[in-house]
């Protein structure tokens, strides 16, 4: 028998392997919930795997988790995790809290910076936990103000590999994850395939019967990809990271602009099969003086015309080596304020967790822990 990796395998496949292997048809329910459901690291856990069964599979199957290497927690209660891949390469995941319940109360200033829709202040959701998960080791984008950026692509990560994250995060976490995004390492349309394995095991009723509707995978704006996801017989959450109004700034700022420009990204949004009640999150990382002005402001409302959208605006995350700074907080909320004006729904993303650089475009593994 060939090395199996259950992590790996949808249900099917790891039905077909263990059959082949003279195994009973229920072994691979069985294998595949405690791998799933339970995020098993071995065999040995799998208590209802009769002991000659463990035995018999052991020299195959291989559960090796990602290491966690590193658990740092920010003063708001964001956790970043690096994870070590068995061949050594390290990747990130952000858990983020929706409230951190041992936090004194804001002050007013940053209550502003954390401005939420009044609807979600209105009801908190206590429980609502959202993990942060990369996709790629590096990413081959080389967005001028993102972090993951300067490393460059080294490899795409295994189905296994993203939704280990996930069950490495549960275990530190000691609750449910609610929500998931594809925002950490990565461009989740480079590793189109591995994304969208990870997201069947992830909604598999067996494994953690995740809801399509709390699964966002954000793109930079590859349109194929985008059209590939439209025709997926689910339907998770898209996000696009617009970040520019113009071709001439986009590009400067994401490369990727150039092969797929603003009338051609849109278009494809356009043509996008959204569901019922849904939209697209267009994603818009402000840069003082580079994307921030009112005729930004007005050109975005004209551009997302006629598209269900609402637009989550990130105030610029640093990074020392990067040539960028953050608009002043008036600033934000005055563009937030007329994206609001045009009937926009404009949100202002929490810049959290910043402290320990595990805010968007801050994720490079490879570097020391900012501690
Ligand atoms: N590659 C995908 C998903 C990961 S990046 C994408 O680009 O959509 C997640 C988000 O972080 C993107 O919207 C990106 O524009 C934003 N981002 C990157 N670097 C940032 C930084 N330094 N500060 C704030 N947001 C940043
Ligand atoms: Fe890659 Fe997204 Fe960073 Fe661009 S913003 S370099 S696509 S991770």
């Amino acid at each position: 028998m060939t090395v199996l990796r259950p992590r790996e395998l949808l249900l099917e496949e790891l039905r077909d392997a263990l059959v082949a292997a003279g195994e009973p048809r229920y072994r691979a329910e069985q294998l595949f919930r405690w791998t799933h459901q339970k995020g098993a690291t071995s065999l040995a856990e799998m208590t209802d795997v009769g002991r000659a069964a463990r035995e018999r599979l052991a020299a195959a199957v291989d559960l090796t988790p990602l290491q966690v290497d590193l658990s740092q927690t920010a003063h708001d209660g964001t956790t970043k995790l690096r994870l070590v891949t068995a061949d050594g390469r390290k990747v990130e995941s952000v858990l983020i809290p929706e409230r951190d319940p041992g936090r004194v109360p804001l002050t007013s200033r940053e209550e502003c910076w954390q401005a939420k829709p009044a609807s979600t202040h209105a009801t908190p959701d206590d429980d609502k936990l959202t993990l942060c998960i990369s996709s790629q080791v590096g990413c081959a984008i080389g967005c001028k103000f993102c972090a993951t950026a300067t490393l460059g692509l080294m490899r795409n990560l295994t189905a296994g590999e993203i939704v280990d994250q996930v069950y490495r995060a549960r275990a530190i976490a000691g609750r449910r994850i609610s929500h998931l995004v594809f925002m950490g390492m990565g461009e989740p349309m480079h590793n189109y395939d591995g994304v969208l394995r990870a997201i069947r095991l992830l909604c598999d009723d067996l494994g953690l019967g995740f809801s399509t509707r709390r699964i966002t995978v954000s793109t930079s704006g590859l349109v194929p990809g985008i059209e590939r996801l439209g025709r997926e017989p689910f339907q998770v959450n898209l996000a696009v990271s617009l970040n520019a109004t113009t071709d001439e700034v986009r590009t400067r700022l994401m490369p990727i602009n150039k092969k797929y420009p603003l009338a051609t990204l849109l278009g494809a949004i356009r043509a996008y099969p959204l569901a019922r009640r849904r939209r697209v999150t267009f994603e818009y990382v402000l840069l003082a003086g580079v994307n921030d002005t009112d005729a930004d402001a007005r050109r975005l409302v004209k551009l997302l015309h006629g598209i269900p959208a609402k637009v989550n605006l990130i105030p610029w995350n640093p990074h020392p080596t990067l040539p960028f700074a953050r608009p002043a907080r008036e600033h934000v909320l005055h563009f937030q304020a007329e994206l609001k004006r045009h009937g926009i729904g404009a949100y202002l993303r929490e810049t959290r967790g910043d402290d320990i650089a595990a805010a968007c475009g801050q994720l490079v593994a490879q570097a020391p822990p900012a501690a």
